[in-house]
């Protein structure tokens, strides 16, 4: 019998005006006047995945966590689990090592203060982990973190390791990598996860991302919390899930609570 396919689904918890497309025009002190969208946007997502009894990760961003508290709790009492974008939603390359180390401390701290989950996954801004930039793995592992899902495996100009493993796999830093899902043909790697990308490609491209998803390798794909895009059909089997699941919650789950 063929084995059910499993897919990772993952959301990236940040404001619309965090995003690095607009750093030049919305200047980072200007954030605390701005409208906060991300909470009604995730509840929004939250409603979608109860529905679709899905699982997901989310990588919260710091800075979100500690104006919103309680939208943490809620993704981790609604069995989700929390994981971290680190706090400032600066670019890794545009930090110093100390100034990382801090961030991915800090944002670890909190979210487990406020999920009561044991933080172990983090997620770079603008997926800024690249090779001038690998040694931020070095400080997750000494920070706590026991994965990475932040190397996309593409050419591309402010990101991505374009010959880095496409499958999920242990690097030397001794955390687990989850990298970014790519469509392959060839020796051309397109990248697939993201919101970004989902909403750019003509659907038949989406329709081959959908058979790739039936291949072994399956794929990840995240989503910014302020404009979801629309979710994939999902049916029993093919239910997406988040890369780590809390232990409590599972327990929770299989005890009926
Ligand atoms: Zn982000």
């Amino acid at each position: 019998m063929a084995r059910p396919v499993r897919n990772i689904f993952t959301i990236d918890v940040e404001d619309w005006f965090q995003v690095e497309n607009y750093a030049s025009v919305i200047e980072r002190d200007r954030w605390p006047e701005l409208e906060l969208r991300v909470e009604a946007n995730v509840d929004r997502l939250l409603a979608l995945l109860a529905a679709k009894d899905v699982r997901a990760t989310f990588f919260i961003l710091g800075w979100v966590a500690e104006r919103v508290p309680e939208l943490v709790r809620r993704v981790a009492r609604a069995g989700h689990e929390v994981a971290s974008h680190g706090w400032s939603h600066r670019p890794i390359w545009n930090l110093t090592r100390e100034q990382f180390a801090q961030e991915v401390r800090r944002s670890r701290e909190l979210l487990c203060k406020l999920s009561g989950q044991d933080v172990t996954g983090y997620r770079a801004p603008t997926f800024s982990i690249t090779r001038e930039t690998l040694w931020a793995l070095e400080s997750l592992a000494a920070a706590g973190y026991r994965y990475d899902s932040s190397i996309f495996p593409v050419h591309h100009d402010r990101y991505g390791i374009p010959d880095a493993p496409l499958a999920i796999h242990r690097r030397d830093e001794g955390l687990w990598e989850v990298p970014l899902s790519v469509f392959q043909a060839g020796s051309l790697r397109l990248p697939v996860a993201g919101g970004g990308y989902l909403r750019l490609y003509p659907r038949a491209l989406t329709w081959e991302f959908e058979a790739m998803s039936a291949s072994s390798r399956g794929s990840c794909r995240p989503f910014r919390s302020p404009r979801p895009a629309r979710s994939s059909p999902s049916s029993p089997g093919r239910r997406p899930h988040g890369i780590g699941r809390p232990p409590h919650m599972t327990e929770a789950r299989r005890s009926g609570r």
